[in-house]
């Protein structure tokens, strides 16, 4: 864990402290399938079963950063996958949703964090390109799955001070998109060339 912190986020530019502390605490081998579980903190992606993947750490760590949390927000992703991504925003955040469209990764994910003690991260089982309307808004939101555009009911769910991140491309390649939300207006920055799994749905691609 202290090897991937020192050669895979620190020399490639991650900075903020609180993001370094974070992923120095949260132990990734217990939220990887046990075949996988001795390359748990390599420098790649691993897969989950169904399909999926957990994240490279270092673009777990870019787009963490890029949400510029301070403790307090109310956080939704989209994608829980393994619930990794969803256990370093609920060291840093207030409270975190986490939609998931595969319901064995839903329960996959709620053991994982059940077992290493993460109780401010709620779990569901939804098409997330839709966003969770009873809950919202959101002061952040993180799309985990690579998607054509930003979904409009996530942008219509943010705050009005609030920072959207989601990996915009087409089904191969993307690039992570921000989006910052200051009342009525909208700022974009692209960032990081990426490679996510397809976001499934209705403001995705089609199933
Ligand atoms: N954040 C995860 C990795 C995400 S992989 C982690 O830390 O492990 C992307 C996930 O998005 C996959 O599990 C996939 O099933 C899920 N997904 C794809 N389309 C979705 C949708 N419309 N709603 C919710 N989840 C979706």
């Amino acid at each position: 864990m202290e090897k991937m912190v020192n050669h895979q986020l620190i020399p490639r530019g991650i900075k903020d402290e609180r993001v370094i502390d974070a992923m120095s605490k949260v132990p990734r081998h217990l939220f990887v399938p046990e075949k996988v579980r001795d390359r748990a903190y390599d420098d790649c992606a691993l897969p989950i079963g169904f399909g999926q993947t957990i994240s490279q750490p270092y673009m777990v760590a870019v787009m963490t950063e890029l949400l510029e949390l301070k403790g307090t927000e109310k956080v939704l992703e989209i994608g829980t996958g393994s619930g990794y991504q969803a256990a370093v925003l609920g060291e840093l955040a207030g409270k975190v949703y986490s939609i998931e469209r595969i319901p064995e990764l839903t329960a996959f994910a709620r053991a994982n964090l059940d077992t290493t003690g993460y109780r401010n991260v709620e779990l569901k089982t939804f098409d997330g390109s839709v966003g969770w309307t009873d809950e919202a808004p959101f002061d952040r939101i993180i799309v985990t799955a690579a998607t054509p555009e930003f979904p409009q009911p996530l942008i219509d769910q943010m705050s009005d001070d609030s920072i959207g991140i989601a990996p915009v491309g087409t089904r191969f390649s993307q690039m992570l998109l921000r989006i910052r939300k200051d009342k009525d207006k909208l700022t974009e920055s692209r960032f990081t060339p990426c490679v996510f799994v397809p976001l499934l749905g209705k403001y995705g691609w089609e199933e």
